[in-house]
């Protein structure tokens, strides 16, 4: 979602609402929410004609509301835990993490149809590391262990490091290594995780493909500028979404309180004070409808303070 569907007016990074007279203020993030990739698998699972016979091979999104949704839809649904087991249904539908060459032909071996809402900027990195170790690299990934997404990559190529941050970074012994990361990896974080392998590994030969998305990079850039201007942030996301949990995490090591709620009654007028600039944002697996829903629910206590 990005602020230009949010009816206020456009502040220096964000958007921020007419005074009227009130004090404080909100100042939505200029790029928030479902990226495309979420968008489209979404759209591709209610758009399943016949839900009884299909099979979310995991969580498609990591919000509640949403995977109830498809639950009352009919959809059937593995847990992440679960992707060992095969459907039961004579189809499967593979999320936007993808799966690996592996366990897609798994399913194909099994007789079952495949609707894939894998996203293109996944397929990317999925490419980038055969690439690589076509080129007879050691394959790293800057990203999280045991993340969906970066298990579809393990999976093919079992030999594959996987580093989430600078202290894991070990000594190996190959002298070729070709470096990918997760989609969704900070950018920052990437940065200094391969300065770290660098210097680990002086002699290798090293092939760094950036394969962080553009919408986790706008995010990124998006809560960055609006950290600079508030001083409490809402972000409107599930309790299970490590995406959402970060963009708090993030506000509270720059100082700045911050409040991570999945639908508008949970805000707490107490929270804000009539001085606060609050900053309003959301996870990548965040629907645009709870979005509105909190930011009028705000609205309504910025309009108490006046
Ligand atoms: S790769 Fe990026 S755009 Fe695609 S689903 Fe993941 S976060 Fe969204």
């Amino acid at each position: 979602m990005f602020a230009s569907q949010i009816p206020f007016s456009r502040g220096r990074a964000g958007l921020v609402p007419e005074m009227k007279g009130f004090r404080m203020q909100i100042v939505v993030a200029s790029a928030l929410g479902w990226c495309f990739g979420v968008r489209d698998a979404v759209a591709a699972a209610n758009s399943v004609t016949n839900p009884a016979e299909v099979t979310i091979f995991g969580e498609l999104v990591h919000n509640e509301q949403v995977l109830q949704q498809l639950q009352d839809r009919g959809l059937h649904q593995l847990t992440e835990g679960d992707r060992q087991r095969l459907p039961s249904t004579p189809t499967v539908l593979i999320t936007a993490h993808g799966i690996s060459e592996r366990n897609w032909q798994r399913l194909t071996n099994a007789g079952l149809a495949i609707v894939d809402t894998t996203c293109p900027l996944v397929r990317r990195v999925h490419a980038a590391a055969r690439l690589l170790v076509q080129e007879d690299r050691h394959l790293v990934v800057i990203g999280q262990p045991g993340h969906v997404e970066v298990l579809g990559i393990v999976e093919d190529f079992p030999a594959t490091d996987v580093w989430p941050d600078v202290a894991s970074v070990t000594t190996t012994e190959h002298r070729r290594l070709g470096v990918i990361s997760q989609s969704t990896t900070r950018p920052d974080v990437a940065e200094a995780v391969l300065g770290r392998i660098r210097e680990l590994h002086p002699h290798a030969e090293i092939r760094w493909v950036d394969t962080i998305c553009q919408p986790t990079r706008d995010r990124q850039r998006a809560i960055e500028e609006l950290l600079d201007q508030i001083s409490v942030l809402v972000v409107v996301g599930g309790q299970r979404s490590n995406n959402s949990q970060a963009l708090a995490e993030r506000a509270r090591t720059r100082g700045i309180r911050a409040h991570l709620v999945q639908t508008a009654d949970q805000l707490q007028q107490d929270w804000f004070r009539c001085d606060d600039v609050v900053g309003l944002t959301a996870g990548t697996s965040t629907p645009d409808a709870a979005i509105t829903a909190v930011q009028q629910r705000l609205e309504a206590i910025r309009q108490q303070w006046n």
